[in-house]
């Protein structure tokens, strides 16, 4: 049979029925996957160190045959795997302690690369960091001579299929399926990029002269991911704004001008930017789709009060929808007070109000006496209606399901939305994370608010920091204590919350302490963070669930217990919750023992995007995508942030191309939705539609 790319593995040589199951194991069920099957690391065996200059205290790669192997216990019970390797000038011996099941994967006769710091014991002795079998006892070994078997590509791998496997069939395949493939980019943008063409750049990863040259086809087979990616992003994006009915928008200076009057404090630079781009976002035929993205603190609620208004001054209504009931009450609050002076009383809907208080409620929606409402999802019932809702705004949108959010934007007249979030992200994320939302950033925080201070102390100043947290709370202050885990039994090795909450109200009999977590009812958890609100509370000993958007401005002391365990922007959404009111506050990470180099780093800063920068280095694009957004896309070549700049090429690239050729149905444009589909079905229905 002919091959093509959407064959199945399982019709080449070398793949029967069993290998072509362990392969759907890897993800990999067609031709094409294979092809794009990327080594996820290169052994670089072009600087191989004889055996017999293997010196102790040095660092190297070597290559040599098996002549013996063993298992050996040592007294602490531990087993040690030995193997013996020559070469032309000598033998090493290699140990891996506490690894004896190798026994059954290294033999006798096979031809290892090892790499790893040499010691002395009884003599020189590797400890391989890691080993590739090159050649088995029986088979033939791999070209490790030539210039070409030099660096040798590590395949992810699975039970079944060695890397080694992998390497073999690929290898064996590689020029056939090369000639499968076309390269869609057009020349000259691939040679303004300084990107090889397609086959030379599968080439490059699958049988790289060097390291550097692997690196360089990667990079192309990224730009093409991020690319497909961005037109998918692109053009929803596009849908999202697609013209509403005739209605735009005007500018009537009226409700948004008496508010700006009679604010009781000054915009910043950053909240004025955000408040033109909305406006020209409403005015303009395209529906807004915008995200509003800013740290806590930042002041995102009165950004999004002068959208409301310009709504409403246009004989529209206007919503917030907030995640929890306390949320929305201080929304809630906020708006009452900025809007008194306007003589408007925004409306509630909230869960715990009386079935009378929600019907009241519910009608004066539906027939337009409430203009500004803010609720939580009792906002999303059936029975509520409006009268004529043209502006949703959600705040912490991702903790939204989709469906939530399409259900509230269904009950307006095509509205305008505006989505709220107070993760900072950089700009490479943002544009794979939220690519189909325009986006605006509040990086300024407001003045005359304190400075949050981070402070790192180790488990030896325990003591005193509780003595500031006992003093602040006499000066009539309240304090906060995250600990990662409700109780010890969980961890043994971890101080828990419940723990602590038992300790320090024996230790502090005068102060009331508090104590909230993942495992409490809702409503229970509620009234103690109201109490806490209320300033019925001096200690909140907490796991991670305390609210985000929670503004207590007299707690200024947060203590973080085991700081390692958390990721950089958690720690950062942590700290947000005191700096609050005008005092200066602190922030203090008990680490154990030891002061890491990221928690001196976090502690340097107090910009959201830059931590936000540090923990995307530090953990990685795949794991960020999969935590912030379950169903997201996954991206196999690209890292970011090192691939940023690929990433703003191909953004730019697929703009242009959706902008000429909107649905992708001209011919150039279908095959790249060809691609990108067979890439990201789930992105099938952007192109269903008109
Ligand atoms: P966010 O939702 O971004 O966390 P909020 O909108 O809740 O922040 O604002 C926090 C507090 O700061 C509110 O009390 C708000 O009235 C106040 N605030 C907002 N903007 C300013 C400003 N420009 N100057 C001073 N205070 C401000
Ligand atoms: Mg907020």
């Amino acid at each position: 049979m002919t091959v093509r790319l959407d064959t199945s593995v399982q019709f080449l040589k070398g793949i029967g029925a069993r290998r072509a199951e362990a392969f759907t194991r890897l993800g990999i069920r067609t031709v094409r996957d294979l092809l794009w099957h990327l080594p996820h690391r290169y052994v670089d065996a072009s600087t191989v160190t004889p055996l017999a200059r293997a010196r102790v205290g040095d660092d190297v790669a070597c290559v040599g045959r098996v002549v013996d192997t063993g298992v050996q216990p040592t007294r602490r019970g531990l087993r040690i795997f030995r193997a013996v390797l020559r070469d032309d000038s000598g033998v090493l011996e290699c140990a891996w302690p506490g690894q004896a099941f190798l026994d059954r994967t290294i033999h006798v006769g096979q031809l290892l690369l090892v790499a790893g710091p040499v010691r002395f014991y009884h003599g020189r002795q590797m400890a391989p960091r890691e080993f590739v079998i090159l050649g088995d006892a029986d088979g033939e070994d791999e070209p490790a001579g030539t210039d070409a078997g030099k660096v040798l590509p590590v395949y992810p791998a699975t039970e079944g299929l060695s890397h080694k496997i992998i390497r073999g069939l690929i290898d064996r395949h590689l020029e056939t399926l090369l000639g499968l493939t076309r390269d869609h980019m057009p020349e000259p943008q691939r040679l303004r990029l300084g990107l090889p063409a397609l086959d030379d750049a599968l080439r490059a990863v699958h049988r790289p002269h060097s390291v550097d040259q692997a690196e360089q086809g990667r990079r192309r087979l990224a730009f093409d991911e991020l690319f497909d990616l961005q037109l998918m992003l692109v053009r929803a994006r596009a849908l999202a704004k697609r013209a509403r009915g005739g209605v735009a928008f005007e500018i009537r200076r009226e409700l948004t001008s008496r508010l700006k009057d009679a604010l009781p404090f000054t915009l910043t630079a950053d909240q004025r930017q955000a408040i033109r781009e909305i406006t020209a976002d409403m005015i303009a035929p395209e529906r807004m789709h915008r995200l509003l993205m800013g740290d806590v603190g930042t002041g995102k609620t009165v950004v999004a009060l002068f959208a409301m208004l310009l709504a409403v001054e246009n004989d529209y209504q206007a919503a917030l929808m907030a995640p929890t009931e306390l949320l929305a009450e201080q929304h809630g609050r906020t708006l009452e007070t900025l809007l008194a002076p306007l003589g408007i009383t925004p409306e509630l809907l909230l869960g715990r109000q009386t079935a009378r208080e929600k019907s009241e409620a519910r009608s004066r929606l539906a027939d337009g006496r409430s203009r500004i409402i803010v609720g939580t999802h009792a906002l999303l019932q059936e029975t509520v209606s409006f009268h004529r809702l043209g502006l949703v705004v959600i705040d912490e949108q991702h903790r939204f399901g989709v469906e939530q959010r399409a259900t509230l934007i269904g009950k307006g007249d095509t509205p305008d939305v505006l989505l709220l979030s107070a993760t900072p992200i950089p700009r490479s994320l943002a544009l794979t994370l939220y690519g189909d939302l325009d986006i605006s950033t509040l990086r300024e925080r407001p003045p005359g608010r304190g400075e949050v201070r981070t402070a790192i102390r180790t488990g030896a100043h325990r003591d005193r920091v509780l003595e500031f947290v006992r003093d602040s709370c006499r000066a009539g202050r309240q304090v906060y204590i995250v600990l990662p885990v409700i109780e010890e039994s969980e961890r043994a090795d971890l101080r828990a919350a419940t723990t602590m909450a038992q300790r320090l109200g024996a230790r502090w009999p005068d102060l009331r302490i508090g104590l909230v977590h993942g495992r409490m009812k809702a409503d229970e958890r509620d009234q103690i963070m109201r109490g806490f609100r209320n300033g019925d509370v001096d200690v909140l000993v907490a796991t991670t669930v305390i609210e985000v958007g929670i503004d207590v401005p007299n707690a200024t002391v947060m203590v973080v217990e085991h700081p390692e365990r958390f990721g950089l922007a958690q720690l950062h959404q942590l700290r947000g919750r005191v700096g609050r009111g005008a005092e200066e506050s602190h922030s203090i990470l008990l680490v154990e023992d030891r002061v890491l180099p990221r928690l001196e780093a976090f502690a340097a800063t107090t910009d959201g995007f830059k931590v936000a920068e540090l923990d995307l280095a530090e953990r990685g694009m795949g794991d960020l995508i999969g935590a912030r957004q379950s169903g997201g896309f996954d991206l196999r070549q690209a890292r970011l942030p090192q691939d940023a700049d690929l990433l703003s090429q191909a953004r730019a690239l697929a703009s242009e191309v959706i902008q000429a050729d909107p649905g992708l149905e001209q011919p150039e444009g279908r095959a790249m939705r060809q691609r990108a589909l067979a890439r990201y079905p789930k992105a099938m229905e952007l192109f269903r539609v008109g």
